[in-house]
């Protein structure tokens, strides 16, 4: 089969190849890829700035459907519509965070699209836990974002935990920050979101799918207007979604005091920003990384209850071997979420 394949340590080192298709083990399930979407961690794998693996097909956030069964699996049917948890692909299962459910943090992890073979191909196999069941009405194009939708899952409703009544800040409309948009609107939540001067087309597409303001901070001082667009108060929560040192910044200036700020993002670089205004207005500062299997189940439950499409942060859908193309759109902040497809 064709597959994406990060082929030897080192900037670049990316192409198509022919790999032997995956045998599907006693205790595996044989998935077939429908979509899988590209993301920044792809990006950071070819230039070498984020661990891999090589060999190793990328591809880390995919829907599709089961293919095949391993002799030893049973409770899977052959046809199932299924997203697939890849970042736990490799855990030690014994360490504190894995016997907590927190395998994010096991130091023996190993992530489907870096660490192990992932899904810019036609097929993986995976372990049956990995799988979870989309429903009926959800498509497999959009089923293919649960993987980030899973983090803002977690950003908004377990970290940050937002209520209704709140007016909410999210700072850097990139997939992942109008993933938190999505899930804020369909909970009632008042939001507001931030963008610098490049982030017109996303910035329209948060007023689209519901924000209450958009502020594209290339014009206008994100503190002072978000004071005027809250009588003076400030925002109860900031989810920070740039990792931008002047996103941080603006994001602090903008909490009203007791405020929460949740880091959503990464900055991959050490910035500067006045700690003071955590102690004077005793803010509450939280980080947020991936999510857990129960965000996972959660998330399942959000798709059942209707209120949550995905559909609409799709751009376009590419084959695998236009990755080129992909990547470069998912670069320039054109286009939202970029799929591509075996
Ligand atoms: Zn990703
Ligand atoms: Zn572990």
């Amino acid at each position: 089969m064709k597959a994406l394949v990060k082929f030897a340590p080192g900037e670049g080192n990316l192409d198509i190849l022919d790999v032997a298709e995956p045998e599907c083990g006693p205790h595996q399930v044989k998935v077939e890829i429908a979509f899988c979407g590209v993301c920044g961690t792809d990006l950071h794998v070819m230039h070498d700035t984020f661990r891999n693996y090589p060999p190793v097909i990328l591809g880390h956030e995919f829907a599709g459907t089961v293919v095949e069964t391993g002799r030893e699996v049973a409770g899977v049917a052959i046809g199932a519509r299924v997203t697939v948890l890849g970042a736990t692909a490799v855990t030690c299962g014994v360490c504190r965070y894995c016997r907590e459910g927190r395998f994010i943090f096991c130091p023996e992890r190993r992530g489907m699209g870096h660490g192990v073979n992932g899904a810019f191909a036609k097929y993986v196999v995976v372990r049956p836990d990995q799988l979870y069941c989309i429903p009926d009405h959800f498509t497999l194009e959009e089923a293919a974002i649960s993987e980030p939708f899973a983090a803002a899952v977690q950003a908004v409703t377990e970290v940050t935990q937002v209520r209704i009544g709140e007016t909410a800040l999210v700072s850097g409309p990139g997939p992942i920050g109008l993933l938190c948009l999505k899930l804020l609107v369909a909970e009632g939540i008042r939001t507001i979101v931030a963008g610098a001067a490049n982030d017109e087309v996303r910035l329209a597409a948060a007023r689209q799918f519901g924000a209450d303001l958009t502020i594209n901070t290339g014009e206008l001082d994100l503190g002072e207007t978000i004071r005027e667009a809250t009588g003076g108060q400030g925002v109860d929560v900031a989810l920070e979604c740039a990792g931008h040192p002047s996103s941080v910044r603006g994001c602090l200036d903008s909490l009203r005091p007791m405020g929460r700020y949740t880091q959503v993002a990464i900055c991959g670089r050490e910035i500067q920003f006045p700690i003071d205004r955590i102690f004077y207005k005793q803010l509450t500062l939280s980080g947020s990384i991936c999510y857990t299997a129960r965000t996972w189940e959660r998330m399942m439950q959000i798709y059942q209850g209707g209120r949550v499409r995905l559909h609409d942060l799709i751009s376009v859908a590419l084959p695998i071997t236009e990755w080129r193309t992909a990547f470069e759109l998912c670069a320039d902040r054109k286009a939202i979420k970029v799929l591509m497809h075996p």
